[in-house]
């Protein structure tokens, strides 16, 4: 047999990272994944979500054809139909009757793609990203201070630098590979100091040296109080500050108002922590600031960036190695998609919709009839527009707004009653689908090819190692045909996509003469081959002229006066939680370690499913004891927009007064735990950035008349209860069920009939087995074809007690003996089949009762040793903060013990 095995060069299509990647393709379709040891930003490592990639190759979820109106049609028609309707809308109510809402997940040629025919071609700016739920607030912020989108940082810096302080930024769990890199750094260099700002003990304040539990959206009270005691402590950098900058005085007036007390009064945190933080800061000229979604995600995001940058300015500490502010992007091209304009009020290539010079400049690059001059409607904005009915065609490219949007159930309000809506994905199912009058299959990743940028501006590629499937088609293709048969064929009579790229990279050079940062001109004659082959390469990147070591340290921004400015940063009023009587909770969202966004693809792998495997709300024990909410059970957070139920997970990580939830479930994977309904349609009034952690709620317990665990080989039916949740697992799947509270019982005829509607009628092949204990109203039901487990149903009036981990193992066992019949019945493990618990290493399935044990029995002292016994925390890295915590506690406990 031919041996076609081949290793591709690529890059992770999750995190902002953008970790490189080596996909090799294997005879038999599957594809092995290993991190890229010469890729700048990972050097080889990856995290659980970048090694489990291989497992997320499947078609059985995939769109692969086009279709109208529910029915297959070809590409011609599919075209025909979504051209005509936008020339028709425009035709009849005017450019801005119209508009795309895109995402961080297309690449940087499709992004340039959609951008240049709404803008250009179209005239309007109605094109806005999915991106702007993530870092809106960051550049605009970088705008304010620095006249243009820059992230000034590079990954580097966190070798280089002796404080790291993480603000608003989980980034153990939400940027793995970096916080790896922060681990590294602080092994060889014993020194370097951590802090870490956010409300919650997240495992990224595990290894903090300094955390500060600030009160919710308080950040702009804690950086002006670090600015004034940067003044009165002498620390101003005089010669940068007056050489290259302004605004000073203003923001320093305002400044001076946070004395200590001010600021641990606004703030919460005792003025102990708040002097030992100044003080590091003072005293440590190598600082890196570096900031995520805790930060961006905020009614006065852009505030808090600039408080941020403020600091920074002051002590000139920007630009140069080791030391700077760092905006962490969300997703793998947001970067790119600012590099296109792919913001409703952005142009291409860093430029400004609201500069003539910009425009003029535009429009002549592309030869374009026309250029929408004024900025479109942002994300949340651009929905209330399609509810009211401004917006009559709507094309929506590789998201899912239905439950990303804040606000979530007005989103899809809005979609039902929109006359036109086009969705190009990937994925069959996802939440917003529905409706969809056409559906447009896109190729997925592994299957496209482009460029991607990360958070430290480096330019990837992304390459195609799989062949398309069905109908599929890459993003700039579809855009582009559709384009040409709206009539303007040359401009995008694109060959392929590195012709785009070439024009891509022309653009930024136009008349650039180092008047604007983003400057990639040395590629604008890629030939295929050397597209084909292009390395990372950070940008700027100009044909002519020195290229640039790092923006900043030549005192150089892209403001009408070269100056960087200094924003005063003021409260503004705030929704504020506490102030609701109705909504006493302060609602803060984001991520789990293993899932990406709506787990579209994250959601196909078992070992990502087995960290988390339903949505859940974290909430503080004195809260929980008020409300009566017992761990494990369920509870329904609402807001004045909707309500979710979700699982009550009691945590002292939880600040009190405010609960968390992970944004990943939609309706997919659970009946009521598509959070984004929950949270306020409030945005940040420059940026336009959804404030997704600060929403009141109110939480209550959920009167549940059972619970229910199901396991299965084969997908099973969502049921009709109150609540299940879904998640593969090794063999098949799992789910959790729960009913609302009647006056009827649950009765075995019940469980029966929910067996029925889960799994089907059982087969002549199968058999089903059943326990009842009437006093403790527990039901079991197992059904076995021949020796294997196909499927089983545990019904208590009570969350369900017993093990998951051994119960979804038990899918995978090819013999069932009759006593292990009765043993599974029973619900308990047989000693032959140990419970390995809730799987904390997800590259080496490995749970925590397996931790525990290696523990136990002394074999392991350090999280390093744990990884040398049981191989738990020795590929990405990404559970080592939880392996320490348990061996912190239970080290802890065996000595106490010892000593007693
Ligand atoms: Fe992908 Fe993980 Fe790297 Fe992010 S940190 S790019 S998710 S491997």
């Amino acid at each position: 047999m031919m041996q076609t095995e081949k290793t591709f060069r690529t890059t992770c299509p999750y995190c902002g990272v953008g970790c490189g990647v080596l996909a090799t393709r294997h005879d038999d379709h599957s594809v092995t994944i290993q991190g890229d040891p010469d890729h700048p930003a990972n050097y080889g490592r990856l995290c659980s979500k970048g090694t489990a990639l291989g497992e997320t190759f499947g078609l059985e979820e995939r769109l692969l054809f086009p279709e109208i109106e529910g029915q297959r049609c070809d590409w011609e028609r599919a075209l025909r139909r979504v051209a005509d309707r936008f020339s028709q809308t425009i035709a009849a109510h005017g450019p801005n009757s119209v508009a795309f809402y895109v995402s961080g997940q297309i690449l940087t040629e499709d992004y340039y793609v959609a951008n240049k025919l709404m803008k250009g071609y179209i005239g309007s700016a109605n094109i806005d990203t999915n991106s702007r739920l993530c870092m809106a607030s960051s550049v605009a912020g970088h705008k304010r201070a620095f006249g243009s989108d820059t992230v000034p940082g590079q990954y580097e810096d966190l070798e280089h630098a002796d404080l790291v302080i993480l603000t608003g930024s989980h980034l153990a769990w939400c940027h793995p590979v970096l916080f790896q890199r922060l681990l590294a750094a602080r092994t060889t260099n014993p020194a370097l100091k951590i802090v870490v700002i956010d409300p919650r003990r997240t495992t990224t304040a595990d290894i903090a040296d300094l955390h500060l539990p600030l009160a919710p959206d308080s950040d702009v009270a804690l950086f002006n109080g670090l600015l004034r005691a940067l003044a009165q402590a002498g620390k101003a950098d005089h010669s940068f500050i007056r050489n290259h900058t302004e605004g000073l005085d203003d923001c320093l007036a305002e400044a001076n108002h946070y004395s200590l007390d001010v600021t641990h009064h606004l703030t919460g945190l005792s003025k102990e922590a708040l002097e030992t933080f100044f003080d590091w800061f003072l005293k440590t000229e190598k600082t890196v600031t570096l900031y995520s979604q805790g930060v961006n995600q905020s009614e006065r995001g852009t505030d808090k960036v600039n408080a941020i940058l403020n600091c920074h300015l002051f002590t000139g500490r920007i630009g140069k190695l080791g030391m700077g502010p760092f905006s962490a992007t969300g997703q793998p091209n947001a970067m790119g998609g600012r590099e296109v304009g792919g913001l409703a009020n952005q142009l291409a290539a860093h430029m400004e919709l609201g500069n003539p010079q910009h425009r003029r400049l535009v429009q002549s690059f592309w030869q374009s009839p026309r250029l929408a001059d004024a900025p479109g409607l942002k994300a949340v904005d651009l929905f209330k527009a399609v509810a009211k009915g401004d917006v009559k065609a709507l094309w929506i490219m590789a998201t899912n707004p239905v439950d990303s949007l804040p606000d979530a159930d007005a989103v899809k309000a809005a979609l039902q009653a929109c006359p036109f809506v086009v969705i190009s994905d990937v994925s069959a199912q996802t939440d917003s689908l529905p409706f969809a009058h056409v559906k447009l299959p896109a190729a997925a990743y592994g299957e496209k090819s482009g460029t991607v940028t990360n958070s430290e501006r480096c330019i990837s590629r992304q390459r195609s190692f799989l062949p398309l499937p069905g109908d599929a088609k890459p993003d700039w293709w579809i855009i582009s045909q559709v384009a040409q048969r709206m009539g303007w064929k040359e401009a995008f009579d694109y060959p392929d996509e590195a012709a785009i790229f070439r024009e891509h990279a022309a653009l930024s050079a136009y008349e650039n003469h180092n008047t604007r940062d983003f400057d990639i001109g040395a590629l604008r004659n890629l030939s295929r081959t050397a597209y084909d082959q292009l390395a990372p390469v950070i940008w700027p990147c100009p044909e002519k002229g020195a290229r640039k070591a790092r923006f900043f340290a030549d005192g150089h921004f892209y403001t009408k006066t070269g100056r960087a400015k200094f924003i005063t940063t003021a409260p503004l009023p705030s929704l504020n939680a506490a102030h609701d009587p109705q909504h006493p909770f302060i609602f803060n969202t984001g991520r789990v370690r293993d899932h990406w966004h709506t787990m579209t693809r994250t959601g196909q792998s078992e070992r990502l499913s087995g960290h988390y495997g339903e949505p859940f709300l974290e909430i503080h024990p004195k809260d929980a004891a008020a409300l009566d909410l017992k761990d494990a059970s369920l509870t329904e957070i609402s807001s004045d927009y909707g309500h979710a139920l979700l699982r009550v997970l009691i945590t002292e990580r939880q600040r009190p007064g405010s609960v968390f939830a992970p944004l990943h479930w939609s309706a997919q994977y659970a009946a009521q735990g598509r959070i984004g309904s929950v949270i306020a349609p409030v945005t940040d009034p420059f940026s336009g950035q959804p404030a997704s952690k600060m929403s009141p709620v109110a939480v209550k317990a959920f009167a549940a008349a059972w619970y229910g665990f199901a396991i299965s080989v084969e997908k099973p039916a969502q049921p009709k209860t109150s609540y299940w949740a879904l998640a593969k697992t090794k063999g098949g799947w799992r789910m959790e069920l729960a009913e609302a509270q009647t006056d009827k019982q649950k009765t075995r005829t019940d469980g029966v009939s929910l067996m029925e509607q889960l799994f089907g009628p059982d087969t002549a092949t199968e058999e089903t087995l059943s326990y009842y204990d009437q006093t403790a109203q527990l039901y079991r039901l197992a059904r076995f074809r021949e020796h294997r487990l196909t499927a089983a149903l545990f019904l208590a009036p009570a969350p369900v007690a017993v093990s998951r981990s051994w119960a979804c193992h038990s899918l995978t066992v090819d013999c069932f003996s009759p006593q292990d019949r009765l043993h599974f019945l029973a619900g308990r493990p047989g000693s032959n089949r140990p419970d390995p618990g809730q799987t904390l290493c997800a590259c080496f399935d490995v749970g925590i009762n397996q931790v525990l044990q290696a523990i136990k029995d002394g074999h392991v002292h350090s999280v390093e040793e744990i990884g040398q016994k049981i191989q738990a925390g020795s590929n990405c890295g990404s559970c080592r903060p939880e392996l320490k915590r348990l061996l912190d506690a239970n080290t802890t406990i065996k000595h106490l013990k010892s000593v007693s």
